[in-house]
């Protein structure tokens, strides 16, 4: 068998063989075409992963032979052999897979030291000090990545060694401490391994590229991945390349920079360096690092230069840059660049900022921000008078750096384990430590904050947080972190595991205690309006709201809707000022509609009957109406309906009038009846307390006969019972209560010269018969109520499609209404069977972390099954009614994946809550985009 191409120079790839060499190789080697200074080197590509996989972990035929060939050629350019005692080349060894994944595979650095060539690496940069560093950091860092060993005992030897030197940090420890360390480092790998460190450089390599290969199934990798839906079988590229120094001096240093800012957008360097140090000091947050700002009076020239590059890069691949760099003696070398992760804000900003700048167009400005990012842009903030409050009365605790924006309140927890058992409980988690690293990821996912008191802008916490998209707070040096005691003090305060503290990611504010927050509003972003005005020029899916209140219309509007696509009425039942009234109508509901059935009944009776029995039912009938006129009940009951339907009037009246000429789709009500009556059990106590002290006759009445009516209510399943449109037909009253309002309401309004659009839509419907029985008299009533306005506005009827059997029999449907729109909540509740709720606490995540599903289907249309319900309504009810409106309300209506689901199943709007109207716009005219592009 020919043996394949596993191996290619830096000069042989590029930006587009990210499958092949990684994201990482393949951006050195689109560097070195551009003629950047990136040290030389080669990458062993995905391929040669597949391979090693393939044979179970072995290397494949002739790879170490490549690696060899290309070895010599990095040795040519460098003028320094590997291995070589004179005056020895090192490598590094770094993982890379398509999609960039920091911090969570492995890196060896200053390959190829032993005590060789350690001394000709002193002889030959004059500097013993810096060379005993380089092989200090390596044996550290091979015996953690390659052999496994545990870093603490690495780690307790520099920290004995700073002490017994007085010293803050490793840069400044001595040449004599460093010789010291270097030998502790090797009767450390001895004492753990049994076996002497591995001085062979080929040996050292092979070992490192193995090690990378393996890092790909790392624990932390497969959890990042699995969060971040990468595939396993992608796997990573191993990149060798020159090592070059930023630990080589004071006129020496590493960073990280950015080319314009990736939480605020501002166009400007920004970013973080250190002095005599590489690249693993930045990255682990062990030392403070400095901002990039310095670096322009430190080094004026090298910061000159990076600017430009920065500039470059960001112009070449049209998007703001994530760049490495090390200064080694004066000398810049560009190490890495790829797309920078951002807060929503910048990434709404830069967006728009390139469009103008012509960088890209609009098109591709609204595929570049992920539409989920933008609720950040809504994310919490302190409320300030409570925060003010907090500063008064002393509760500021420090300040660190704003790592990631928002603010949370919440409890200080500083062990992983704990952050699960405290979140499980129902409470909000800040995450405290010194520094994080890439184990605490699984803890971070649960807290909904992160505070540490080392690290910068770039630290392991900052980015992960920030990727997040959750609040933190970080180099917050005046915070001392008790891990063992878990604790932290600030001078004389000291905060207990289980405390409340809050942090200001926006500002970098610690606080002790509790801040309320809020969430702001987006009118008045101009960038952000002026991205979703392009997105209302490219989507085709209308944007509603799922709005019950004035407040939230109001809300609602602001965003952008264009309507709204489900008002509950529920809502305003349950108002404990209307509360006693609904009551008051159910108790009777029952009794009223019996009656008007055994009226209805006579009235047949006497119809077909003749003589006495014609008489007979005459008086029955008489009897009836006679009761319903005079019993005290019956006249409580209209009393009770009357006040509802006051207060329905002028809630309608409020949404219509806010939502002015556009439409407004109010369901009638849903909700099962027993959820407007005191929980059962509760009643029957206060009955037989009542009872047993025979006090208050009058109450136990009332609380006798709420009592009977919540034991007729009461049902094995509500979900599954008395509800939605059945209810309607059992209960006529209600329905009609209801239409009357909507349509006095909205007759109010056109009087008043306003252009009120009323839909009334009829929930839970699972057959043609239900809707046409309803229809008849709801229309006729309509009708009535508005047989003296012609020309206004039509009152359209729809129904919702939430019941499997609706979707099925959706050709029967369509000709009685005017619209349809997918109760995709209910929809999916019963498709799949599960009742939300209980599904939700006791079963799903172990469905989705097992796999057993792939994503949770009440956030994201389950398009296997519900979405062919879908489609096929969709397409049938078109069918029987070509005029028929789609629309979909619901939760999935705010979710971006789901929305282009719509698009593509050709719905004309989707329905979400006005928080999430700007993501559904935005992920609309993606859908319209990614469709387009499938259509040419
Ligand atoms: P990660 O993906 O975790 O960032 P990298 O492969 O980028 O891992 O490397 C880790 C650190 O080592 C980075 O700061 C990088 O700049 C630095 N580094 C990698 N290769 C070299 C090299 N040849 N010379 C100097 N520093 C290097
Ligand atoms: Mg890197
Ligand atoms: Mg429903």
């Amino acid at each position: 068998m020919a043996e394949g191409k596993y191996v290619y120079r830096f000069d042989e790839g590029s930006a587009q063989m990210r499958d092949l060499l990684g994201g990482k190789g393949a951006n050195l080697c689109e560097m070195t075409r551009l003629g950047l200074p990136v040290p030389p080197g080669f990458i062993i590509s995905v391929e040669a992963f597949r391979e090693y996989y393939r044979l179970e972990r072995r290397a494949p035929e002739g790879l170490w032979e490549q690696v060899r060939q290309n070895a010599a050629l990095i040795e040519q350019t460098a003028g320094r052999r590997f291995g070589d005692a004179g005056d020895p080349l090192l490598l590094s060894v770094r993982s890379g897979s398509k999609f960039s994944m920091p911090g969570m595979m492995d890196t060896v650095l200053n390959l190829g030291l032993n005590d060789a060539t350690l001394e000709g690496l002193a002889r030959a940069t004059s500097d013993r000090r810096f060379a005993l560093d380089s092989y200090r950091r390596f044996i550290q860092l091979f015996s953690k990545v390659v052999l496994h060993l545990p870093a603490s005992q690495f780690e307790e030897a520099l920290a004995q060694a700073r002490k017994r030197h007085r010293v803050a940090s490793d840069a400044e420890l001595p040449e004599a401490a460093l010789e010291d360390v270097v030998s502790e480092f090797k009767n450390i790998v001895q004492r753990l391994s049994s076996s002497p460190f591995p001085s062979d450089p080929w040996e050292q390599l092979q070992l490192a590229v193995q090690a990378v290969f393996d890092s790909w199934n790392s624990p932390r990798a497969v959890a990042y991945r699995r969060h971040h839906s990468i595939p396993d079988d992608l796997g990573t590229a191993a990149t060798i390349m020159m090592m070059v120094f930023g630990n080589s001096g004071w006129d020496s240093g590493t960073g990280v920079c950015f080319s314009r800012d990736p939480n605020t957008g501002e166009r400007a360097l920004y970013g973080e360096y250190l002095p005599n140090a590489q690249g693993e000091d930045v990255v682990s947050g062990s030392r403070t690092p400095k901002p990039i700002a310095e670096l322009a009076r430190e080094m004026p020239p090298i910061y000159r230069q990076l600017e430009e590059i920065a500039g470059q890069l960001e112009r070449h691949y049209t998007d703001v840059q994530d760049i490495e760099f090390t200064v080694e003696r004066g000398k810049l070398y560009i190490l890495q660049t790829r797309s920078a992760k951002r807060a929503g804000a910048a990434a709404v900003k830069t967006a728009v900022d390139m469009v103008d700048e012509g960088l890209i167009d609009r098109q591709e400005a609204l595929r570049r921000v992920p539409p989920l990012d933008l609720s950040q842009l809504l994310l919490p903030r302190f409320e300030p008078r409570s925060r003010e409050n907090a500063v008064r009365e002393g509760r500021l605790l420090g300040r660190g750096l704003n790592a990631s924006p928002g603010a949370a309140t919440g409890r200080a927890i500083f062990e992983a384990e704990a952050v699960q058992e405290t979140a499980e409980e129902g409470d909000t988690v800040i995450l405290v430590r010194p520094e994080t690293s890439a184990e605490d990821v699984p803890a971070i996912l649960k807290a909904a904050a992160v505070l540490t008191s080392r690290g910068g802008i770039t630290s392991h916490a900052a980015v992960v947080t920030r990727g997040l998209g959750k609040p933190a707070v970080v180099g917050c040096a005046r915070l001392h972190v008790d891990l063992p005691r878990r604790r932290m003090s600030v001078n004389s305060k000291t905060i207990r595991e289980g405390d409340e503290i809050s942090i200001d990611g926006f500002t970098g504010e610690v606080f002790a205690g509790h801040i309320e927050t809020m969430t702001p509003s987006i009118s008045g972003d101009v960038y952000l309006e002026r991205l979703l005005a392009w997105a209302d020029d490219f989507r085709r899916l209308r944007v509603r709201a799922n709005a019950d209140t004035m407040e939230e219309a109001l809300q609602a509007l602001a965003f952008g809707a264009e309507g709204i696509g489900l008002c509950r009425t529920e809502h305003m039942f349950f108002d404990p000022d209307r509360l006693p009234y609904v009551r008051q109508v159910l108790l009777y509901a029952r009794e009223a509609a019996q009656l008007e059935r055994e009226a209805l009944d006579a009235q047949e009776a006497m119809m077909v009957t003749a003589g006495a029995a014609r008489e007979e039912a005459q008086r029955r009938m008489e009897a009836v109406k006679e009761r319903l006129r005079e019993d005290e009940r019956a006249r409580q009951y209209r009393v009770a309906l009357d006040q509802l339907s006051h207060f329905q009037t002028r809630d309608f009246r409020e949404i219509l009038r806010a939502m002015d000429g556009k439409p407004v789709v109010i369901r009638l009500l849903d909700a099962p009846l027993h959820e407007f009556l005191p929980p059962h059990d509760s009643l029957l106590e206060e009955v037989t307390a009542l009872r047993i002290t025979g006090r208050d006759p009058q109450a136990l009445e009332e609380k006798e006969r709420l009592l009977e009516v919540s034991r007729a209510l009461r049902e094995a399943n509500p979900m599954l019972g008395h509800r939605g449109c059945r209810l309607g037909l059992t209960y006529p009253d209600i329905y009609e209560m209801q239409v009357r309002c909507i349509i006095g309401a909205t007759r109010e309004l056109r009087g008043q010269g306003l252009d009120p659009h009323s839909e009334i839509m009829i929930p839970m419907v699972m057959d043609v018969s239900e809707l046409r029985a309803l229809k008849a008299n709801l229309e006729r009533l309509v009708q009535e109520l508005e047989k003296d306005s012609a020309n206004a506005a039509p009152i359209h009827f729809g129904t919702m499609i939430e019941l499997p059997r609706a979707a099925l029999t959706a050709g029967d449907l369509a000709p009685e209404v005017e619209f349809f729109s997918f109760g995709s909540n209910d929809l999916t509740q019963m498709t799949f069977g599960f009742s939300r709720d209980d599904a939700e606490e006791k079963f799903l995540r172990f469905y989705v972390e097992k796999g057993l599903l792939r994503t949770n289907p009440f956030k994201t249309i389950d398009e296997k099954g519900m979405g062919r319900l879908i489609e096929m309504a969709v397409k049938e009810g078109r069918g029987s009614n070509p005029r028929l409106e789609i629309g979909l309300c619901g939760e999935h209506g705010g979710d971006p994946q789901s929305v282009d689901f719509c698009h593509r199943a050709g719905l004309d709007y989707v329905s979400c809550s006005p928080m999430r109207i700007p993501i559904s716009r935005l992920a609309a005219a993606q859908a319209a985009l990614e469709a387009g592009e499938r259509d040419v």
